[in-house]
């Protein structure tokens, strides 16, 4: 087969070196957002599509005849969320430092990042266009924590801009090409070096994952894993909202065909885990059964080990949906992605560092650790009985039981049942429900344990239950509720 690369667009030449990725870092209100945006009006191909771009997590533009791709989620915490994981996404980074304000907590920390991620950057000093700016303070300022910049005893570029009024972009734009252009990187060696970037779940097309390319290519119909989540390649969209068959080093693109919601961070490589891909093929309609998860409790819960991990997701209620699991502390991709999927995060035996805690703050993301398994099922079972109960107006539900048997006696239907949450009371009414709906509401005639009357069954007792007027099946469920308490009940 042709060398993949050779088709290289607009390369002319293999030994062209792929496109640079860009993150724009720096501390909040600095200015990253509103430099990105001009930045993208520089793109002379905007024209020829419209100037209409999609926002996937990424985008390319033209500039000078070069390509460079941006990840246009600005600040840290996208780029942490990568790096937590291990990725490496960006090839250069643009630290943005606001000249009127000099170093902040946020600069320090994205310098943090550039320097455990090892890539060379550069600094952009914004806001220029403000009266009073002195860029000799702001070097010495600079100097002061550590970034040395050229003319203060060390080689980091410093490009002075507004990102307001446009000026100076394009120089940073250059400096960019000049400083890739200066990187021995080895890309095109024809290996997969893919990274997801960001995930969702679309009501209509099922999970997607936007995937930047930085070694090899991607093309429609591979099979493909993102850690545990597997997938085939159905559909492939790029920044400009266009279909592609392939995806080439420095670019990026939204893939329909996983079969769930794949983590941020997460490698792609190439083949298959062991899993079925219920979403395989892309515009589907979801199915009821898939419309009544929208009513689960969703959870992405971390455990400290694999062992422990497995014993608790074996021992979950069945409207628990769990969305990720794995192992280890929780991080800041866990909350993007619980954030990205509206779970809350369930620990056990696990912890959140500070800045952790804090993302979970600013996202509203629920966190609630456990060290004791009984804990952690409990808090989740009332979990499900309260969304039991807040389905249905005005009630309240005492428990639930599944019929898991059918007996005939004296010509009488019995349903042998398993209390799962709660308890019956043979005074209260049930309401029969089948795959996730009410369809019905009866008395009970009879209640037993074995062959003796009962009042009341609890959570894990088994009976039989003769029921009036109703057509049950074996896997139906039975509510026991209530419009209003029983005399000294709540
Ligand atoms: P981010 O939090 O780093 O993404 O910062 P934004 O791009 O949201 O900018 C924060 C504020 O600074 C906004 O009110 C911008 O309009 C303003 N701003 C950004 N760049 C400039 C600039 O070059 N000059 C001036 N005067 N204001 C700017």
């Amino acid at each position: 087969m042709a060398n993949k690369n050779s088709t290289f667009p607009s390369s002319g030449t293999q030994l062209q070196k792929r496109p640079p990725i860009v993150v724009v870092l720096g501390h909040v209100d600095h200015g990253k957002t509103t430099l990105i945006s001009k930045i993208y009006e520089k793109d002379l191909t905007k024209k020829e599509f419209g100037g209409i771009s999609q926002h996937i997590g990424a985008y390319q533009i033209v500039y000078q005849g070069k390509k460079i791709t941006f990840i246009d989620t600005p600040g840290h915490v996208a780029f942490s969320k990568m790096r937590s994981r291990g990725a490496n996404v960006a090839d250069l980074a643009v630290l943005v430092v606001a000249a009127d304000e000099g170093v902040k907590p946020q600069t320090l920390e994205s310098l943090k990042y550039i320097q455990e991620a090892k890539i060379p950057f550069l600094v952009a000093a914004n806001k220029i266009d403000l009266p009073n700016v002195n860029l000799e303070w702001l070097k010495s300022n600079l100097a002061e924590n550590g970034i040395l910049v050229e003319g203060w005893g060390g080689n980091v570029v410093l490009v002075p801009v507004s990102a307001r009024t446009g000026k100076g972009v394009d120089e940073l734009l250059e400096m960019i090409v000049l400083l890739w252009e200066m990187e021995e990187v080895k890309t095109n060696s024809g290996n997969l070096e893919a990274v997801v970037i960001e995930s969702r779940l679309d009501s209509k097309r099922g999970p997607l994952a936007t995937v930047l390319v930085r070694d090899g290519v991607l093309r429609l119909g591979d099979t493909i894993r993102a850690e545990d989540v597997g997938g085939k390649i159905r559909a492939m969209i790029n920044d400009r909202g266009k279909n592609v068959d392939i995806v080439y080093p420095g670019e990026a693109v939204e893939i329909l065909g996983f079969s769930k919601i794949p983590p941020v961070g997460a490698k792609i490589i190439f083949g298959s885990p062991k899993e079925e891909f219920p979403f395989s093929s892309p515009g589907r309609k979801f199915s009821k059964e898939e419309e009544n998860e929208e009513k689960k409790v969703k959870i992405l819960l971390k455990a400290d080990a694999q062992g422990t991990l497995e014993a608790v997701l074996a021992s979950l209620p069945e409207e628990i949906k769990v969305i990720f699991s794995g192992v280890g502390n929780i991080n800041e991709s866990d909350i993007l992605l619980a954030k990205a999927s509206g779970a809350q995060i369930v620990g056990f035996n696990v912890g959140a560092s500070g800045a952790v805690k804090k993302l979970a703050e600013t996202e509203e993301v629920r966190i609630k650790t456990y060290n004791i398994i009984y804990e952690l099922l409990k808090d989740l079972e009332e979990m499900v009985l309260k969304i039991l109960k807040s389905t249905v107006v005005n009630e309240i539900i005492f428990g639930r039981a599944k019929i898991i048997a059918e007996f005939i006696v004296n010509n009488q239907r019995i349903a042998g049942c398993k209390v799962e949450e709660g308890e019956i009371d043979r005074k209260r009414p049930l309401h029969l429900q089948r795959d996730g709906k009410i369809i019905g509401d009866c008395q009970i005639v009879s209640l037993r344990v074995g062959r003796t009357d009962a009042e009341k069954v609890k959570k894990g007792e088994e009976f039989g239950v003769i029921l009036s007027n109703i057509d049950f099946k074996i896997g139906d469920m039975l509510l026991s509720f209530s419009a209003a308490p029983l005399n000294g009940e709540n």
